[in-house]
């Protein structure tokens, strides 16, 4: 018989609890969680990057539903535990329901502080510990205003750099002379005050808070010495306490963390303690990797295993993008105690190492933090640095007076050294997994491992590992940047442009750290279209950033004059338009009339000059541009359908003219073409299209995803529907998912084949309210699209585009 586990609480500590339970195959436990938040095990401390608009919650999820359920745990989510009943081995949740456990673990966690000062539950008064905070911050920075952070710490700091990152005025305040005293010393204090200064953020130390003030929202917080902050948000971050309440009432051993031995068992033999809420050998920890090395003694406990746990030594570092600040160890003054320091003013960087018994005890980084694991590890290894000591301080780079190769110095490494310091994963654990699983990439590393996973600091020495294990084999499947212009890929480009709410090229490149001051050909076009995706009728279109066919509403072609295609419906066309389209191909000598291979006319041969009378006659007749130029929805092919042939059972030209109607303006990230035939045999081609329909005697075949251009590429099978009203719905969701998810220039079926047909599939089909989402947006960005631009274009706007440049004589040169 399985014996029963009972965990309460479900954060980072029980999640790698479990972790090591399953990676070790022990299978005796039927598990059941209990958790106060109302959601699955996520990275905590990737908060500050949600905050900030670097990452969604999604993206920080460790364990999501479906990993539960693989395993086969009851998690109770929003449902805390209210006693522990030792005697009878059972506890009580909230709702009154009692669970019987053989093994207890408890990892509560930590509560934030805030103080009983007047005004502390006003609302707007908010802490900083899960993600409610984080929606209640976001919701209160979408709202403008100032915000008041209450503590220059680490969580203070982050709190503040993502306020500000979301478009608050923040100040923080500052109990002690400088920020982090506990973790940096007063110099490397001094240049973060100066760095979030330099980034906006007001900060004020020696401020010790009175009261908040205000009737029943915030309203300003009020120091001792009378200063006042106006505030509309007040952010508590002066510290946490362990939560050991249901420990106390439970009659375990409780100091300031529910008191645990080496083995991690409380008082009780049959209960553990893990995380924060544990008090070890005196010491209670506030960070991850210390409660990592907790989690795998209790693991190999619970897998009926000795171990021990001998207590943690810790590093820190400040996530917030563009500061790097890197901590560890104890760098207080003292007797025997030395300490070398490099100062670059220039280049803001400041390293201190202090040095007792010529081994580190204690290590401050600020600006340059790359050295700071190789520094780490040689104080958990109190390695005497005698010999290195003159260029000790230059890094691993120069360790002793040679620079250093650096794949060799992470070959170099033992076994147990500390390389992805989130996650508390060493070198002998990424190198087993590399051997053993035939991992090849960073990827591969961070899915196995974890290691690299969160804040990514170390995702060099990961790189660095691999290198040495796989030799010439290693591929590097970092995301490929958008252009030379950034780091970053179109997905997390058009992610942070949602997330940050950037709403001009200007400020996509100022906030996402472009390398140039103004981009290139490759990214601008496709800022331009992201930005217009995610912003209709917001963001102003910016023609400077659009291709040359794009700009001129026409095509241009090899000797320098342009192509017009004027939009025929469906591939339908009057007596009247084509009178007209003869009438503006001879008033203007337009040399060429084609068919196009998409059922409609090409003036082929138009002056630049002539673009806005063409469109305007064009115009005049009651025809809009084709878009034959665009990244756009071009044509919506059509057979003749049941108006005209034997064998049609639908009116596909009525429902391709439809169609057309419904879907024209729409910017996609390339090309778009439809097709509808009017029965199987197909005659308008539907079968290469990028969306098309087959009118079958059931209702409608709907396809996706085919080509015929430079790929030959049949379409996919989407689904078959009954109506025509379910064909536009349909076909506008899948166009508004290719629109929102498309790489620019990427056309759909290579869309499809990266995303998976099948999500497609599964997205459009199996989610109606994911469909009807989707519709929603495709019909608010049409609002605003559906103009035609030749006529926004025919009478002024951007005309200078189209004016002839003065004829200049050539001089004579006399031989
Ligand atoms: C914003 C932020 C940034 C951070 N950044 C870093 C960092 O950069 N580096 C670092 O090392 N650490 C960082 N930390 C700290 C790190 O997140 C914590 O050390 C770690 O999450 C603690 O894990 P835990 O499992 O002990 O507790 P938690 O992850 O806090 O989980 C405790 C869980 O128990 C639940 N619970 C409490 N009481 C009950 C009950 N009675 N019944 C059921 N459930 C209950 C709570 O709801 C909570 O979900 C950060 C923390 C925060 C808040
Ligand atoms: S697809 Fe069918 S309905 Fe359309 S023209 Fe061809 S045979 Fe006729
Ligand atoms: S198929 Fe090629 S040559 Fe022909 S019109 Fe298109 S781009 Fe030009």
């Amino acid at each position: 018989m399985r014996e029963k586990l009972v965990i309460i609480g479900n954060g980072m500590a029980p999640g790698r609890v479990l972790d090591e339970l399953f990676d070790n195959g022990v299978d005796r436990y039927d598990i059941t969680i209990f958790n106060a938040e109302a959601r699955v095990n996520y990275d905590r401390i990737m908060l500050s990057p949600v905050l900030s608009g670097e990452k969604r919650f999604e993206d920080i999820i460790i364990h999501d539903d479906a990993w539960y359920a693989a395993h086969g745990i009851t998690l109770y989510k929003g449902k805390p535990v209210m006693a522990i009943h030792r005697a009878s081995k059972t506890v009580t949740a909230i709702d009154g329901s009692s669970v019987p456990y053989d093994k207890l673990l408890i990892a509560t966690g930590s509560r934030p502080i805030i103080p009983p000062m007047p005004g502390h539950d006003l609302v707007g008064v908010v802490s900083y510990r899960d993600l409610d905070d984080v929606d209640a911050m976001l919701a209160a920075a979408r709202r403008g205003g100032r915000a008041v952070v209450i503590g220059g710490g680490l969580l203070g700091l982050e709190a503040a750099a993502g306020l500000k990152e979301r478009g608050m005025q923040v100040t923080v305040l500052h109990l002690a002379a400088t920020l982090m005293e506990r973790q940096l010393d007063s110099a490397a204090g001094h240049l973060l005050a100066q760095a979030l200064r330099q980034r906006g953020i007001e900060v004020v130390t020696e401020a010790n808070t009175r009261a908040v003030l205000g009737d029943s929202h915030v309203q300003a917080v009020e120091l001792h010495d009378g200063r006042r902050f106006d505030a509309d948000l007040v952010v508590f971050a002066i510290g946490i306490r362990p939560n050991t309440s249901l420990a106390a009432a439970a009659d375990l051993d409780v100091a300031r963390g529910i008191v645990v031995g080496d083995d991690l068992r409380t008082s009780d033999a049959d209960i553990f303690a893990v995380g924060e809420c544990v008090e070890h050998r005196g010491q209670c920890y506030g960070l991850v990797a210390p409660l990592y090395e907790m989690a795998r003694v209790v693991a190999s406990e619970l897998a009926g295993n000795k171990a021990a746990y001998a207590g943690s030594q810790v590093s820190t570092k400040l996530k917030v993008t563009g500061i790097d600040v890197y901590s560890a160890g104890d760098f207080a003054d003292g007797e025997g105690r030395e300490e070398i320091v490099l100062r670059d003013a220039a280049r803001h960087t400041y390293k201190r190492l202090t040095l007792a018994d010529n081994r580190i005890v204690g290590v401050v980084l600020f600006g340059d933090t790359r050295d700071g694991a190789w520094f780490y590890q040689q104080m958990r290894e109190a390695r005497d640095v005698s010999d290195t000591r003159d260029t000790l301080i230059f890094g691993q780079h120069y360790a002793g007076g040679a620079a250093l190769d650096p794949t060799a110095a992470v070959a170099a490494l033992p076994d147990d050294a500390e390389i992805c310091g989130c996650n508390g994963v060493c070198k002998g654990k990424i190198v087993k997994a590399i051997a053993g699983q035939g991992l090849k990439t960073l990827n591969d590393v961070r899915a196995h491992t974890k290691a690299s996973s969160s804040c990514g600091s170390c995702t060099g020495l990961v790189e660095q590992l691999l290198k040495s294990q796989l030799g010439a084999a290693y591929s590097v499947d970092a995301v490929p940047a958008m252009c030379g212009c950034t780091r970053l890929g179109h997905d997390q480009v058009r992610r942070l442009i949602l997330a940050k709410e950037l709403k001009s090229i200007p400020d996509v490149m100022q906030s996402l750290e472009w390398t140039t001051s103004c981009g290139c050909a490759k990214c601008r076009p496709a800022l331009n279209y992201y930005l217009l995706a995610a912003w209709p009728g917001e963001y102003q279109d910016d023609a400077q950033s659009r291709y040359i066919n794009e700009r001129a509403h026409a095509n241009i072609q090899k000797d320098g004059t342009f192509s017009v295609v004027p939009r025929m419906w469906g591939g339908m066309t009057t007596p009247a338009e084509l009178r007209a389209i003869a009438d503006v191909a001879e008033r203007f000598a337009i040399p060429a009339v084609k068919v196009t291979g998409g059922q409609r006319i090409d003036l082929l041969g138009v002056r630049k000059q002539d673009l806005p009378a063409v469109w305007a006659e064009l115009n005049a007749a009651g025809m809009v541009s084709g878009h034959a130029y665009g990244k756009a929805l071009r044509t919506v092919k059509t057979c003749v359908g049941s108006d005209w042939c034997r064998f049609g059972t639908q009116d596909s030209t009525g429902l391709g003219i439809r169609l057309e109607k419904y879907l024209w303006g729409a910017w996609t990230p390339h090309k778009v073409k439809l097709a509808v035939s009017g029965c199987p045999r197909n005659c308008a081609e539907a079968t290469c299209k990028d969306f098309g329909v087959i009118c079958v005697d059931s209702g409608y075949e709907l396809h996706f995803a085919g080509a015929a251009g430079m790929h030959l590429k049949a379409t996919e099978i989407l689904c078959n529907v009954a109506t025509e009203d379910e064909v536009v719905e349909y076909c506008a969701a899948t166009l508004q998912l290719y629109r929102e998810q498309g790489h620019y220039l990427e056309r759909m079926y290579t869309w499809a084949a990266r995303v998976g047909v099948a999500t497609v599939r599964d997205t459009i089909v199996t989610r109606a309210d994911l469909r009807a989402a989707l519709v929603a947006r495709f019909d608010k960005a049409q609002h605003y699209a559906r103009h035609d631009p030749w006529a926004q274009r025919a009478h002024g706007r951007e005309n200078g585009e189209f004016r002839l440049m003065a004829r200049v004589a050539r001089p004579r040169v006399s031989a």
